[in-house]
């Protein structure tokens, strides 16, 4: 099926066009803007090409200023093979394949995650990053996150807010705290706020659409909401109040693993849920941890190819770590080189996609978040929860604080771009 790419001159401009074509029926999604279409702004829609004159219509109708609608040209990439010959034959057949635009087997992503040869593993994380630039380029999106309640109802092993964790100090901040903090990192220019939370019934879908409202009426924002699963009517009703994302990662699209890792989660009925976020029209963000229990690279691969399957937007890729006072507290957190052949593998597979080098990253080790970057990613994402609840939200233990200066020296540092609307900080 041929698409074609809406390139939009601000993000506000985007977020009207995408309103006003799915209002429509016309099937929309978006994208991380191509740099070969320009950098105005970092999102792009893209829609079936017999859509296009229809499409004209409505924008124009509707005022939305663009700056072109283009064919989005299938995807063919070269170069992403570097000239070394210590890789397996076998490895560079995967990458050549890669480059002819052919998807992998579940066996052949195996082959690329199971690897422990020092210089297939170089190799894959350039690509990684060599794909990333010709994907999406090189701006970094930057995020700003407000974890606004520790509550949970949900018991999953990993995590330290399961409730069965009474030694946590447990908060929830007021619905005006919740927008306070997003006007704050609007201050700063920043356009995306992430409102993330355990899984906290107290925040009803009266409130939770209050707050949504509140944000866009006094920011403009968009709005990723991460509260764990909620049923789709609520999912619609924060849509229609104007979510414009939403995270909800399958943590291990293997069953056994899933079920291992989450005493009171139905792997179907999580499926299901992320599957309501596509049908809603979320931007849907999903993806792994890396490192639980009886995960092998075979289960990794299984990721790798639901998040395709799926059509998700945003994938966000972690090590598990430790935390203290769950039933994983004694466990080995998972493996940097691992999660960083994840970011690129999806990157590889998934190509224009959003993907964070997470806050875990950051946590694994001193230049995690950096390496991350360095292989696939293409966003990060900032801590702007109040400081008095910060160290409360203990998903797991040490978590490291990425602050918008670690976040914009991060990007200066390895020549990579700020967002324009970040520029003022510069
Ligand atoms: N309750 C919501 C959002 C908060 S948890 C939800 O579960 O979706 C957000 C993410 O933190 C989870 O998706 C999980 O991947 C991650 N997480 C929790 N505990 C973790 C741990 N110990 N190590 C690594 N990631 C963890
Ligand atoms: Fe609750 Fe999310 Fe932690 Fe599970 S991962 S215990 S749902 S906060």
């Amino acid at each position: 099926m041929s698409e074609h790419i809406i390139v939009c001159s601000t993000t506000s401009n985007m977020l009207k066009g995408e309103k006003a074509l799915r209002k429509s029926g016309i099937p929309v999604r978006l994208i991380p803007t191509p740099k070969r279409y320009g950098k105005l702004c970092t999102t792009s829609i893209v829609i079936p090409s017999e859509m296009k004159s229809y499409a004209e219509a409505i924008l124009q109708k509707e005022k939305v200023e663009y700056t072109g609608i283009y064919e989005l040209e299938p995807f063919r990439a070269d170069g992403l093979l570097p000239e070394d010959k210590k890789i397996g034959e076998d490895f560079a057949a995967l990458i050549k394949k890669i480059e002819s635009g052919e998807d992998l087997t579940l066996k052949e992503i195996e082959r690329l995650l199971a690897t422990e040869n020092p210089a297939e593993i170089e190799a894959l994380l350039a690509a990684g990053d060599r794909m990333r630039q010709k994907t999406v380029g090189d701006v970094v999106d930057i995020r700003g996150a407000v974890e606004f309640s520790n509550h949970c109802r949900k018991n999953c092993n990993y995590c330290g807010l399961r409730r069965s964790n009474i030694s946590l100090p447990r908060y929830r901040m007021m619905p005006h705290e919740i927008v306070e903090a997003a006007v704050e990192m609007r201050k700063l220019g920043i356009s995306t706020v992430i409102l993330q939370s355990g899984e906290d019934l107290w925040y009803t879908e009266e409130k939770m659409v209050n707050i949504i409202r509140s944000i866009k009426r006094e920011t403009g924002m968009r709005i990723t909401l991460s509260l764990g699963e909620r049923p789709r009517h609520e999912l619609e009703a924060f849509r229609k109040a104007g979510a414009n994302n939403y995270l909800l990662k399958i943590e291990s699209a293997n069953r056994k693993i899933f079920e291992l890792a989450h005493p009171d989660d139905d792997y179907d009925a999580r499926v299901k849920n992320i599957r309501d976020l596509k049908e809603l029209g979320y931007i849907t963000g999903s993806g792994c941890i890396v490192g639980l229990p009886g995960q092998r690279p075979e289960h990794l691969a299984e990721d790798i190819l639901f998040l395709k399957e799926m059509g998700i937007n945003m994938v966000g890729i972690g090590p598990f770590l430790p935390a203290r006072n769950t039933p994983f507290e004694n466990m080995p957190p998972g493996d940097v080189l691992m999660s960083l052949k994840m970011v690129a593998v999806a990157r590889l597979v998934l190509k224009h996609v959003f993907i964070p080098s997470t806050t875990a990253m950051a946590t694994i080790s001193p230049d995690g978040q950096k390496k991350g970057l360095l292989s696939g990613a293409n966003v990060i994402m900032v801590n702007f929860t109040p400081l008095r609840y910060r160290k409360a939200y203990e998903i797991y233990s040490n978590k490291a604080v990425v602050t918008l200066k670690s976040a914009v020296d991060l990007v200066k540092s390895i020549g990579r771009k700020l967002p324009p609307y970040i520029k003022e900080i510069e």
